[in-house]
Order: C-alpha cells, then sequence, then structure tokens
C-alpha cells in the first residue's frame, strides 16, 4: 500500500508521521511525566496513539527497543480495532493474547520472513534495525534453536 515491500529497515517513524494519518489515524507525542512507565498507548477507540517523548526520539536515533516500541503499538493499533478485538476469561492460548499478537506483528513488520530467510542473526540485527532478542525471536522461526 505504502511502496514498503521490499524495505528492510522498516521506516517506523516516518510510517507513523506520514502513512498513518492517510489511514484517518493519529499520533500524539506525550511527556515522560504524562505517560510515566507507559511507553506507547494505543486508544482504538479515538484512533490516537500516544508515544512517549523519550521512546519517539530514541526510535529517530534508530534505538532498536524503541523502534520495536512502536511496531508493537502499530500492531495493536491495526489489529485490534474494538470490533476486531474479544476478551476471554480464564486461560487462552498465547498466540490469541494481544500482547503476543502486536509483538508478532513487530517482528514481520520489522523482519518479514520473505526479506530475511536468508540472513544470519547479525545481519537481521543490523539490517533491519533489531534487538539482538527481537531479531533473535523471528530467526528462530524459520531456523529452530
Ligand atoms: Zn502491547
Amino acid at each position: 500500500m505504502f511502496g514498503l515491500g521490499d524495505v528492510l529497515y522498516f521506516p517506523i517513524v516516518r510510517f507513523i508521521e506520514w502513512c498513518l494519518p492517510q489511514l484517518g489515524l493519529n499520533y500524539e507525542i506525550l511527556t515522560v511525566e504524562e505517560m510515566s512507565n507507559t511507553y506507547g498507548l494505543t486508544n482504538t477507540k479515538r484512533n490516537v496513539l500516544y508515544i512517549r517523548e523519550d521512546v519517539y526520539c530514541g526510535a529517530i536515533k534508530g534505538n532498536p527497543r524503541d523502534r520495536f516500541t512502536l511496531c508493537h503499538e502499530l500492531g495493536h493499533f491495526l489489529l485490534h480495532t474494538p470490533d476486531r478485538v474479544s476478551f476471554a476469561r480464564g486461560k487462552i492460548p498465547a498466540y490469541r493474547d494481544p500482547e503476543w499478537q502486536a509483538n508478532a506483528f513487530a517482528g514481520e513488520l520489522m523482519a518479514p520472513h520473505y526479506l530475511t530467510y536468508h540472513m544470519n542473526l547479525d545481519e537481521i540485527m543490523v539490517q533491519c534495525g533489531m534487538s539482538r532478542q527481537a531479531a533473535q525471536i523471528q530467526y528462530k522461526l524459520y531456523h529452530g534453536k
């Protein structure tokens, strides 16, 4: 949709700034005081993505953790609209957990299998701008161990 299908280093900040508004979604940068321990928050009812300013600045600088946080929130935004999310009681399989889904979305957005299947762990980290931990999860999905 945005011509990013073969881009290895997903431009999450530019995506939030330029592409989200085209989808009718807004974002707001809030101070650390306003957000306290929360890095990012998605309000799917109001169509607003709240981002803590230090996370936003970190993502601009290419900090892998902050980039992942924004991709995770984008996942909530796109996957968990009020009409698509349902609340479960009791134990549910991991993949039905919205947090698991947002993490899986972020991993696949940053290191899509079709672009990274031939790469080793370090290449994924560097070329996709991911932390070792996040890159490892993607790598293990397709290579085992
Ligand atoms: Zn989350």
